[in-house]
C-alpha cells in the first residue's frame, strides 16, 4: 500500500501543474534569484584570490625580523648617550662627548697640560748649543786625532782654490778678449 501510495504522489506531482499560487510564485521567483547569485560571487572571487598571493611568507619573514631587528640598534647609541661626570671638570655630559670631543674643551685637563708644555719648552735651546759645543769638540779631538785626515782635507781645498782661480783667470782672458 505505501509504495504504490508514494508512487501515486510522485505521478501526480511529475505530471500534474502547479494549482496553487504560491507554487507558480516560487516558480517565478526561484529563476530571477538563480542568475544573480552565480554572476556576483565569480567576480568577486578573482580579485580575492589575487589580493591573497601580494603577502607572500618571505614578505611575512621580513617583516617579522624587522620587527625583532630594531631592539639590539638603540642599545649602541644608548652607551654614546649615557650621561656621564667629566672626572676632570666634574661637567655632566654624554659618553660620547667625553670620550671625543670633551677633551678640546675640558678645563679640568687644560691646566696640566699648558703648564707641562711651558716647562718642556725652555729646554730646547740649551740643546742647540749643546750641539755647537759638541761639533767644536768633536772637530778638535777628531784633528788631534787624526792630523793626516786634516792634512789631505787641507791640502784638497788648496787644490780646489787653485783649480777656482784658474777657471777665474780663463774667464778674465775670455772676457780681455
Ligand atoms: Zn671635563
Amino acid at each position: 500500500m505505501t509504495e504504490d501510495q508514494s508512487a501515486a504522489e510522485k505521478e501526480v506531482e511529475v505530471a500534474g501543474p502547479p494549482a496553487t499560487r504560491e507554487e507558480i510564485i516560487e516558480e517565478c521567483e526561484a529563476p530571477a534569484e538563480e542568475p544573480a547569485e552565480p554572476i556576483t560571487p565569480v567576480k568577486m572571487k578573482k580579485p580575492r584570490a589575487k589580493a591573497k598571493p601580494s603577502i607572500t611568507k618571505e614578505e611575512i619573514v621580513l617583516a617579522v625580523l624587522e620587527a625583532t631587528k630594531p631592539p639590539p640598534k638603540p642599545d649602541k647609541p644608548d652607551k654614546n648617550k649615557e650621561l656621564v661626570t667629566c672626572p676632570d671638570c666634574g661637567l655632566t655630559i654624554t659618553y660620547h662627548n667625553l670620550r671625543y670631543t670633551h677633551k678640546r674643551y675640558c678645563k679640568g685637563i687644560k691646566e696640566a697640560p699648558i703648564t707641562s708644555l711651558q716647562l718642556a719648552l725652555p729646554p730646547p735651546p740649551p740643546a742647540l748649543e749643546r750641539t755647537t759645543t759638541v761639533t767644536e769638540e768633536v772637530v778638535n779631538t777628531y784633528i788631534k786625532n787624526n792630523p793626516e785626515v786634516v792634512t789631505n782635507y787641507l791640502r784638497n781645498e788648496r787644490a780646489n782654490k787653485a783649480n777656482k782661480r784658474q777657471v777665474n783667470a780663463k774667464a778674465l782672458l775670455v772676457g780681455a778678449m
